[in-house]
């Protein structure tokens, strides 16, 4: 079908159905049985593995395996690049280089005309996913959602990003691009802008932001951002002392590294001294919120873009790990304050990888630093009660220190339940347990799977995300999800 008519077909669709509530689509089709609770059952899904499985026959497996009714993937993939040596594009087996944009871009829509992004030679660059999907999805009563994740990190390959660097404390440019810049933000203007215009037939978009906040930073020993003309105006308006602030972010880096790298223990014990770092700059909390809320900021700005275009489209937000495993980190990010400006919060329980990654975090930042007065015995389950989860359920420190060890079905309920009580309603919560992720050797069985996905359930989730990606999963894990959601009454 050519691509117009296609959109013409689909915008016709999208005005007659418009007065359903979007979550009750999928029940048009005939595949999903009657009774069976009409939810957002999604799965994440790599472009690249739909285009080498064939988009028809990867949708065939997604719904009768994993009862899926809702697939969501990458429109753009430039985040993969600050995983890569030297930020290379990701290549296919003969080295050809794949392109980081997989949807066709309108020159009309951009302030910068660099900023599409495409490489015309790049494998798939001609090609549309998100056309693609929507029609061979639609037939079949499945909704597509468009995801991207933020590349931060500047790695040269997003013209102009350089220019919009955040400054750090020692008034030099970082390896980041600065949430407030105003290039920054013409950007992600630019690129929404055309997405949803582009693609009326969208049904939801999810957009994430993957990085951490000046604090735990600065701890890490990393020089604090950002500093510049822009942050330090909005600064101004909320009458924060920036000197304090920054005079207080080098404390606290200094603290960090001096306990990490230089094994030194603080004369008053390990909490004293950072809570005396606090109460001597008390300006440094201002900045860790003001930094956490200008990537709030992003948000709200691409919900209004979105909804003033096509307020069909259902937006929200990825809550990566790194916003539930850490104390600090989840004081300035509140599910109570995000009704407003989300449709959905996507909670990712990644119970397999969970395991070795909060144990990291926790020896570096905790068991090592902050609670480092009390030995591991003490501390480790402090933390995970303090996490709002029972150490009784969980598999204890040295568990995770001999092998990878996941968390238990608990930590799922625990996680979802936090997230469902605190939004209230204002936002429809889909909990994402992510298993067979690659690199971790964790052996999840069909059990654990399922138990995972009902406590997630019984938790009161809105709807659900099978796995971290669906590429990823074993395909008896995938029908455990599948016979989970089938089961749940
Ligand atoms: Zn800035």
């Amino acid at each position: 079908m050519e691509r117009r008519n296609f959109i013409k077909k689909n915008i016709t669709g999208l005005a007659g159905i418009a007065v359903l509530p979007k979550i009750y689509y999928s029940s048009k089709s005939n595949f999903f049985p009657t009774g069976e609770k009409q939810m957002l059952i999604g799965t994440p899904v790599i472009p690249v593995y739909l285009y080498e499985k064939g988009i028809p026959e990867a949708l065939r497996e997604m719904q009768e395996i994993g009862r899926i009714n809702t697939v969501m993937t990458f429109s753009h993939t430039f985040q993969f690049r600050q995983y890569r040596k030297n930020f290379g594009p990701m290549t296919d087996a003969a080295g050809k280089e794949i392109t980081d944009v997989f949807v066709k871009t309108n020159p009309a829509y951009y302030q910068r005309k660099e900023w599409q992004g495409k490489k015309p030679d790049a494998r798939y660059a001609d090609r549309d996913i998100l056309d693609e999907l929507s029609e061979a999805a639609k037939p079949r009563g499945m909704n597509v959602y468009a995801r991207i994740l933020e590349p931060y990190v500047i790695t040269g390959a997003i013209p102009g990003f350089e220019d919009f660097a955040e400054i750090n404390t020692g008034g030099e440019a970082g390896k980041n691009v600065c949430f407030n810049h105003p290039g920054y933000i013409g950007y992600w203007h630019s690129v929404v802008e055309d997405l949803i215009r582009s693609h009326p037939h969208l049904n939801g978009f999810k957009f994430g932001q993957e990085r951490g906040g000046p604090i735990m930073g600065s701890l890490g020993g990393e020089k604090a951002t950002c500093f510049c003309k822009h942050c330090l105006a909005l600064a101004k308006k909320r009458d924060i002392n920036a000197s304090i602030a920054r005079e207080g972010m080098k404390a606290l880096q200094q603290f960090g590294t001096g306990v990490m790298k230089n094994g030194e223990v603080p004369r008053d014990g390990f909490f004293v001294s950072f809570f005396r770092i606090i109460s001597q700059y008390p300006d440094l909390l201002s900045w860790e919120k003001l930094w956490m809320d200008s990537r709030e900021e992003q948000r709200k700005r691409m919900y209004k873009q979105i909804k003033a275009i096509n307020p069909l489209v259902e937006v929200g937000w990825h809550i990566d790990h790194g916003l539930t495993w850490d104390l600090i980190t989840r004081t300035f990010n509140d599910y109570s304050t995000m009704g407003s400006y989300s449709d959905w919060l996507s909670i990712a329980v990644y119970f397999d990888s969970i395991g070795r990654r909060s144990r990291n975090h926790y020896e570096k930042f905790y068991q090592k630093l902050l609670f480092g007065d009390a030995s591991p015995q003490y501390s480790y389950p402090m933390y995970l009660s303090m996490l709002g989860l029972d150490p009784e359920k969980e598999p204890v420190l040295e568990e995770h220190q001999k092998k990878d060890t996941p968390f238990s079905s608990e930590y799922v309920y625990n996680e979802c339940l936090r997230a469902v009580k605190a939004v209230n309603k204002t936002a429809k919560i889909y909990a994402r347990p992510g298993f067979d992720m690659p690199g971790y050797n964790c052996n999840i069985s069909y059990q654990q799977v399922y138990d995972a996905v009902t406590r997630a359930l019984e938790a009161g989730v809105d709807g659900l995300w099978c796995g971290r990606e669906w590429n990823e999963i074993k395909p008896e894990n995938a029908k455990a999800f599948g016979d989970a959601v089938r089961n749940y009454k």
